[in-house]
């Protein structure tokens, strides 16, 4: 990934802004860069665009949409910045954080409005961290929708999107402005592209396994569900470059992705008292401190797996999530009359899992104390028909990146920005802090379409000298 010297450089057109990667943050970068009246190129390494985007379930956390207030949500971009900065112990950029959630509200319902999007509120339980219902998702709740709804208003608004192009070197001045870039096309030829404003949206590392390993050791061995074309060429050319990077330890884990199917299963099948079991039927964590950190927990038990633990009741809310409902339909949710008879059914001993149902009730009375810290109190006991889905650990995309400022433009180690370069979503630094545990439910997306839309918009104005 090499940073070229721009009197290299030989190309026969020059456009206003290129972004790489066309995933949520590229698409979302391009429509504004397009809105804000400047010619975009989006280049993008495979021939059918899908990113972790589509890999993902979708969901989106925004504050004060027309959604919510339609709904008599009462919310603000204070509380949810709140919300954020709590979950990551106050350890990340309070003024990206603010940044983000500022502008949530009226990303989504630009997206909404402007562009289609076709966006519901998921209600039903809150997501870990999240002070209220906040997630909006498409019908479906999945990643797929979300992108082909992103690709479908690239599309009407005309913008040049070219597959099968991997970008693999930047052209700069001494002085780190981009002037070009490089790209392949998937018969090995090279073509050169100008620019004026370059957007990066190449998203993070979790498909470099080296890379992995070397920066994040405690989840290498974990599978890897987002896009396997993710393989840290953002941070490979803010190295050559120069740029700060940060938290390249974070990630976002996930402790319940449904085995062998692949699907997250969704956190609100824990969050109103359903629990997780290793295969000794005993439970071995606080489930509700959110899903990342779940994940190095549920990898660390016996066979490398767990059990969610629910019941109708939990389900309820549920029904009708994609992931959950493919899991269904192939035979993955088991169902039972009694705990015994589940516990036979999975495979577990019947008198631990009983025993563990049991603490669990007494926890829901609130009588004792959970001995992982979490609060059940107030939650209803599980009652039958009981279920239970069989997971395990993954990774799902990395957290760590290029430090940008709050308009998005990368920075040097000294706090300076590169002239014309941006970035955002996945190859920029998250909002999570340094480890697993500051992810916060939904913060992907809501990075990748906040920042997308915030780099097209300042790549248009630097390119079209408006800035
Ligand atoms: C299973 C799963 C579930 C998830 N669920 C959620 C959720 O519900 N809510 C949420 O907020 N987040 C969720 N996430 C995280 C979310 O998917 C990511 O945070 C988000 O998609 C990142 O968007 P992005 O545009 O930065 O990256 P991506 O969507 O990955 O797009 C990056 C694009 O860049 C392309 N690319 C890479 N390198 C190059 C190159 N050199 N040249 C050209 N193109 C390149 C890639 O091919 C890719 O298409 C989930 C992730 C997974 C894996």
């Amino acid at each position: 990934m090499p940073v070229l010297s721009a009197s290299e450089a030989r190309f026969e057109y020059t456009v206003d802004v290129v972004v790489i990667g066309a995933g949520a943050c590229g698409l979302t970068a391009a429509l504004a860069a397009k809105e804000a009246g400047a010619e975009v190129l989006v280049l993008e390494r495979d021939t059918k665009p899908t990113g972790s985007t589509s890999l993902s379930t979708g969901l989106i956390p925004a504050a004060g949409t027309k959604l919510q207030k339609s709904l008599g949500i009462d919310d603000s971009p204070e509380l949810l910045a709140g919300d954020i900065l709590a979950k990551a112990k106050q350890q990340t950029d309070a003024a990206i954080v603010r940044m983000v959630a500022e502008a949530s509200g009226p990303t989504v319902d630009w997206l909404a409005e402007v562009h289609g999007v076709a966006f519901k509120l998921v209600e039903g339980f809150l997501y870990p961290g999240h002070s209220v219902l906040r997630m909006h998702g498409t019908p479906n709740r999945t990643g797929t929708e979300l992108q082909g709804a992103l690709l479908a208003a690239a599309d009407r608004r005309q913008i040049d999107l070219v597959t099968g192009a991997r970008a693999t070197d930047l052209y700069a001045t001494a002085d780190g402005r981009v002037t070009a870039v490089r790209y392949a096309r998937p018969d090995g030829t090279l073509e050169t592209v100008g620019l004026k404003a370059l957007a990066l949206a190449c998203c993070g590392f979790g498909g470099n396994k080296e890379m992995v390993r070397e920066l994040i050791p405690e989840i290498a061995d974990a599978e890897y569900w987002g896009h396997a074309g993710n393989q840290g060429d953002a941070i490979a050319w803010g190295r050559e470059l120069g740029a700060a990077m940060a938290d390249l330890g974070s990630y976002q884990g996930h402790g319940a992705v449904a085995t062998p199917y692949g699907n997250p299963m969704n956190w609100g099948l824990l969050m109103p008292g359903g629990f997780q079991v290793n295969a000794l039927g005993q439970r071995f964590s606080n489930e509700v401190r959110g899903y990342s950190e779940q994940a190095v927990d549920t990898i660390a038990q016996p066979g490398r797996f767990a059990w969610n633990i629910y019941d109708e009741v939990r389900e309820k809310p549920i029904l009708g999530f994609t992931d959950y409902d493919q899991v269904a339909a192939l035979g993955g949710i088991r169902k039972a009359p009694t705990i015994r008879a589940l516990a036979q059914m999975i495979g577990v001993p019947a008198d631990a899992l009983e025993a563990t149902v049991a603490e669990v009730g007494e926890l829901c009375a609130g009588r004792g104390e959970d001995r992982f810290g979490r609060d059940f109190r107030g939650k209803e006991p599980l009652r039958a028909p009981f279920c239970a889905v069989k997971v395990t650990g993954a990774l799902f995309h990395t957290q760590g990146g290029l430090v940008i400022d709050t308009a998005t433009r990368v920075l040097r180690p000294d706090g300076s920005a590169f002239p014309n370069l941006f970035a955002g979503g996945g190859a920029a630094r998250g909002m999570s802090g340094p480890s697993r545990w500051g992810y916060f439910s939904g913060g992907g997306l809501l990075s990748a379409v906040t920042q997308g839309r915030s780099a097209g918009t300042r790549a248009a104005q630097i390119a079209r000298g408006s800035n």
